[in-house]
């Protein structure tokens, strides 16, 4: 932490299923005071966290916004390699999963599927037992789902398509200042609310070029984002200090290319005139008087 604040955010991955080597798998590093939660672990958390020299065993709670693929499939690389006895793991108490229903039956799974890689390290390694067990904490409503003292973490429903449920997005208030992140949602009043007023606003959003917009397939992907005149109505509406997108989804065919920055910026200033920033893989937000923006080095051990 530096002197400005001690209520830092960082996106981890910015994109989607994709498998981009820029944009890692949705992820988000929150560092408030002597606290670490990690909000979805997509694929390549583990990489971002050791590029910031982040020791993969000091995250003390993962919180899950739903269960599509690219927000879960880094969980195990997080769990197992976090449990390494190397300095950029060395976890010595048990991973604390938080999510709504159905994080029980995915930790348990990933338990089983691991059982012998588990007791191979604990026999040969010795590595410490409570390192590798897992707690979950399920909820089933919105409310706190984590507090440690003036820090507290409230989900709230969103809605993601009918189908993709349960989905939530996620307030984070430390100190008198909050942040949200809207998880994967379609456009959401919850999101209005529950980012009212916050210092940061995080929102995902999906662009595709008009000649690809009428495509069924192309459709029902959209149906269940969020475009980027929506999000600038929500960010219009919500007002915070800063509003900024991750989750970017850019959809494009073989033969139509995808969107571009400058059309995702230009289309979400058609409903928003306030600060605005395009989220980037190790993008930095310091949440003190103001909200500072940071490109991270990378400063891999
Ligand atoms: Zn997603
Ligand atoms: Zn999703």
């Amino acid at each position: 932490m530096n002197d400005q604040s001690d209520f830092r955010v960082t996106l981890l991955g910015t994109g989607g299923p994709r498998p981009r080597p820029d944009r890692f798998g949705p992820s988000t590093l929150i560092e408030a005071g002597k606290q670490k939660l990690l909000i979805d672990a997509g694929r390549g958390a583990t990489i971002r966290l050791y590029e910031l020299g982040v020791s993969l065993g000091t995250i003390d709670a993962l919180l899950l916004t739903h269960y599509h693929s690219d927000h879960t499939i880094g969980i195990p690389d997080l769990w197992l390699t976090g449990w390494l006895g190397s300095q950029y793991a060395r976890r010595t108490k048990p991973f604390r999963v938080i999510g709504p229903t159905g994080a029980n039956e995915l930790m348990s799974g990933l338990q089983m599927a691991y059982a012998l890689d588990v007791k191979i390290r604990t026999d040969d390694e010795q590595l410490p037992p409570q390192g590798i067990a897992v707690i979950v904490e399920e909820f089933k409503d919105e409310g706190i789902v984590f507090q440690a003292g003036n820090f507290r973490v409230i989900g709230f429903e969103v809605d993601h398509g009918d189908a993709i449920k349960p989905a939530y997005g996620y307030r984070i208030e430390y100190g008198g200042r909050a942040v949200a992140i809207s998880g994967d949602t379609r456009y959401n009043e919850n999101v209005v609310k529950y980012g009212a007023g916050a210092d940061l606003l995080i929102h995902e959003v999906a662009i595709v070029r008009p000649e690809l917009a009428s495509e069924p397939y192309i459709q029902r992907i959209l149906a269940h984002h969020t475009a980027p005149r929506e999000a600038g109505t929500i960010f219009e509406r919500a007002r915070p200090k800063l509003a900024a997108f991750t989750h970017l989804v850019f959809l494009a065919s073989e033969q139509i290319p995808p969107a571009s920055l400058d059309d995702l910026i230009a289309e979400t200033r058609q409903t928003y005139g306030g600060p605005l920033e395009v989220g980037e893989d190790l993008m930095s937000f310091e949440i003190g008087e103001t909200v500072n923006v940071r490109r991270t080095r990378s400063k891999a051990m």
